[in-house]
C-alpha cells in the first residue's frame, strides 16, 4: 500500500473534516469553560448592573471602589439558595441571625476610609467575608474578626478558596481590636455599637480613619467617620443606616 500523504489540498474533503473537527473542539472548549466558570456572564452582568445603578449613581465615586465592587464575585458569599439575590440592592441573610451589607453600603464604606495600596485594614465583623474581599482587592492587608466561630470559619475557607491572600481572619470578641497587629491605617466597624469602642481609637493610626455605625441596636444608627489627628478624635455623620448589633462575648 502506498504511504498515505499527511497533506490536504485546498478543498479536499480531508480539509473540510480537519476544519470542522477544528472548531467542534473550539466550540465544544468554550463552552465548557462558560459551563465550568464560577463567574458566569449572568452574574457579570448583574454586577456591572449594580456598580453602575445602585454605587455610581449614588455618588461613590473612588475608582479603586468602583473597581473592587466590580471584581469581587458577591455571589460567592451568598447562600445557595439565594444565588438569584446576590445583586439586589439590599442586604441578605447568611444564617445565625447575620446579615451581608448592601452593596451601596459596603461601597460607601470602603471609599470613606480611603483606601490605599499600602494600608492596613482592620475589619470588626466578618460575617459572609464580602466587605474584607472588597478591602483586600485594595489595600495590602486585611485583618478581619468575627465573633460567630461558624461564620468566621467558613468565611475564612471562603476567601481561602476564593484566592485572597492577604485576609486574616480571627474569630473573637472585636471590641479588643487586634493589638498586635496595631496600629491600623483604617478601621470598619461592620455592627451597630452604642460607642465606639476605645480599644479601637487607641489602635487606629495617626492620621487615620474608621467607619463604624453607631446608636441603639435595632434602630436606625448613624454611619460615624472618625479620624484621628494630631492626637485629636473628630467625628462626622455620614448617613443613617442599619446594621445588625455589635455583640459582647460573655
Ligand atoms: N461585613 C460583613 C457583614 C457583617 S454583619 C459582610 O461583609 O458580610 C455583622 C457581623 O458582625 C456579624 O457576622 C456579627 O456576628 C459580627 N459581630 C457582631 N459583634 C461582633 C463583635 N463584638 N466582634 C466581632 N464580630 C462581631
Amino acid at each position: 500500500m502506498a504511504p498515505q500523504k499527511n497533506t490536504s489540498r485546498p478543498g479536499s474533503p480531508a480539509l473540510w473534516v480537519g476544519i470542522f473537527t477544528a472548531l467542534t473542539c473550539i466550540l465544544g472548549c468554550a463552552l465548557l469553560i462558560a459551563v465550568a466558570a464560577p463567574d458566569d456572564g449572568r452574574h457579570t452582568a448583574r454586577r456591572e448592573a449594580m456598580v453602575r445603578s445602585q454605587i455610581a449613581a449614588r455618588g461613590v465615586k473612588d475608582p479603586a471602589t468602583l473597581r473592587a465592587m466590580r471584581a469581587v464575585q458577591r455571589h460567592r458569599f451568598i447562600p445557595e439558595g439565594r444565588l438569584d439575590d446576590a445583586y439586589d440592592d439590599r442586604p441578605l441573610p447568611i444564617g445565625y441571625g447575620q446579615t451581608i451589607s448592601q452593596p451601596y453600603i459596603v461601597a460607601a464604606m470602603t471609599e470613606s476610609i480611603r483606601p490605599r495600596p499600602e494600608h492596613r485594614v482592620l475589619e470588626i465583623g466578618t460575617g459572609s467575608g464580602y466587605q474584607a474581599a472588597i478591602l483586600a482587592e485594595i489595600v495590602a492587608n486585611v485583618y478581619t474578626i468575627e465573633i460567630i466561630p461558624e461564620l468566621g470559619g467558613t468565611a475564612r475557607d471562603r476567601l481561602r478558596n476564593l484566592g485572597y491572600k492577604n485576609v486574616e481572619v480571627r474569630i473573637a470578641d472585636g471590641y479588643d481590636g487586634w493589638p498586635e497587629q496595631s496600629p491600623f491605617d483604617a478601621i470598619v466597624v461592620t455592627a451597630a455599637a452604642e460607642y465606639i469602642p476605645p480599644p479601637l481609637l487607641k489602635q487606629l493610626k495617626e492620621g487615620g480613619r474608621m467607619i463604624i455605625p453607631v446608636g441603639a441596636p435595632f434602630f436606625t444608627q448613624m454611619l460615624m467617620l472618625v479620624e484621628k489627628k494630631g492626637g485629636q478624635i473628630t467625628t462626622r455623620q455620614l448617613m443613617p443606616v442599619m446594621f445588625v448589633p455589635f455583640r459582647r462575648s460573655p
